[in-house]
């Protein structure tokens, strides 16, 4: 197929010589069992990444945040608070600990929880997970103060948000107060943080996750639960219920590569970014989510449309760049419109249902060569100058 044609993907892995040699080392290494080398070795760069002492690697997003729910105890009956404005899998986590989950709006600018919403919660709820939207941190000055002060511990899903950090902060318009946590990295928030190495995310294992705390109480459970609960002996000793959950040496050798790139991969979407900001920069009535973030690591880069404004909805934009191989999608339609959690509390602003009717997710990965970005924004340019 010719160049010109190929579909350019929302958020595609991208896979060089360096993740070939990573992996093609382990495999000769004869390390093919699970555990290994790699394993220990991925989970150390990770946790001094990110600046956390205690990291486990397991075989999803999902699991991690899983074990990190039980980890801090919640089980059937509790509350926990969770963004309408994220994937199914922050949700789902909760629901596979027999808890219940009271779905919170977003922050119509970032697609972040509201910390407005949070006080009348804090009463009730076991946990508060935070969602890094699309690889831009959650409000921690206000989210984390609020919690402690009902002691309710925080959960952080940084499963978009590798390489990001806390910069934003509600007092940035008075540079003199100081926020305790600017520049701290995501994943170390919270009593426990969940990565995603999903084949879409930032960087990938092409599947696997990492819980990381500071905790090492929590870090050991999490590790004896996703090992099957199997107790130190030499029959096979069970004393409860266990997963398999772990991550194999295999993948380990991959994300340590994707690791080495990671810098390098967050500026190319940083890039990418850049230029959808450049050409959306003069159109009045669109907005980039969270894209004023100097810290973000621009996982995802959407906008949303305010029609009334623009004269054109976001879906017509869709369509023409569906109409020449360009992949777009909506923003995450958010947890209380989804069947599966139809009925569940919910505290609503409408801000999360704003995003997702008028939000469109633009190509957005580091794989995207630089014919293929011009060819995306001269699209984007051609159907702005057509809808003037
Ligand atoms: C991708 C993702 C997850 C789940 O990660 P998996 O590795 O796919 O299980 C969880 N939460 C959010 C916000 C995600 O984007």
């Amino acid at each position: 197929m010719l160049a010109e044609n190929r579909t350019v993907l929302l958020s595609g892995p991208d896979i060089g010589p360096l993740e070939q040699e990573y992996v093609l080392a382990a495999l000769r290494s004869g390390w093919v069992a699970p555990a290994g080398p790699d394993l220990d070795l991925f989970e150390r760069e990770i946790a001094d990444r990110v600046g956390v002492p205690h990291a486990v690697a397991v075989n999803s997003g999902t699991a991690a945040l899983h074990l990190a729910l039980l980890g801090i105890g919640v089980g059937p009956g509790d509350v926990v608070v969770v963004p309408t404005m994220t994937f199914a899998a922050t949700a789902n986590a909760v629901a596979y600990t027999g808890a219940t989950p009271v779905f919170v709006d977003c922050d119509p600018a970032t697609g972040n929880l509201d910390p407005d919403l949070l006080p009348g919660l804090l009463g009730e709820a076991k946990a508060v997970l935070t969602v890094d939207l699309y690889g831009s941190c959650a409000d921690y000055d206000r989210i984390l103060p609020a919690a402690e002060r009902h002691g309710v511990p925080v959960i952080e899903d940084a499963a978009e948000a590798l390489g990001a950090r806390y910069a934003k902060s509600p007092y940035a318009k008075s540079p003199d107060k100081k926020s305790p946590y600017k520049n701290r990295a995501a994943g170390s928030f919270g009593r426990a943080a969940a990565l995603s190495f999903n084949g879409n995310k930032i960087m990938t294992t092409s599947g696997g996750g990492m819980l990381l705390t500071a905790d090492p109480e929590l870090a050991a459970r999490a590790r004896h639960l996703a090992t099957q609960a199997r107790l130190p002996a030499e029959h096979y000793e069970h004393a409860e219920i266990g997963y398999n959950y772990r991550l194999s040496n295999l993948l380990a050798a991959l994300g340590r590569a994707q690791l080495c790139r990671l810098d390098e991969m967050i500026e190319r979407r940083r890039a990418v970014r850049d230029g959808y900001a450049k050409v959306f920069a003069h159109v009045d009535g669109v907005l980039l989510p969270g894209a004023d973030d100097p810290a973000a690591n621009c996982w995802l880069t959407g906008i949303v449309v305010d029609p009334e404004r623009t004269g054109w909805p976001a879906r017509d934009l869709a369509a023409h760049l569906a109409a020449r191989n360009v992949e777009t999608r909506p923003l995450f339609k958010p947890m209380h419109l989804q069947p599966v959690f139809a009925g569940a509390r919910a505290v609503l602003s409408g801000a999360a249902e704003h995003l997702f009717r008028n939000g469109l997710a633009l190509p957005s990965g580091s794989a995207l060569t630089g014919s293929e970005v011009r060819r995306v924004l001269d699209d984007i340019a051609e159907f702005l100058e057509g809808h003037r």
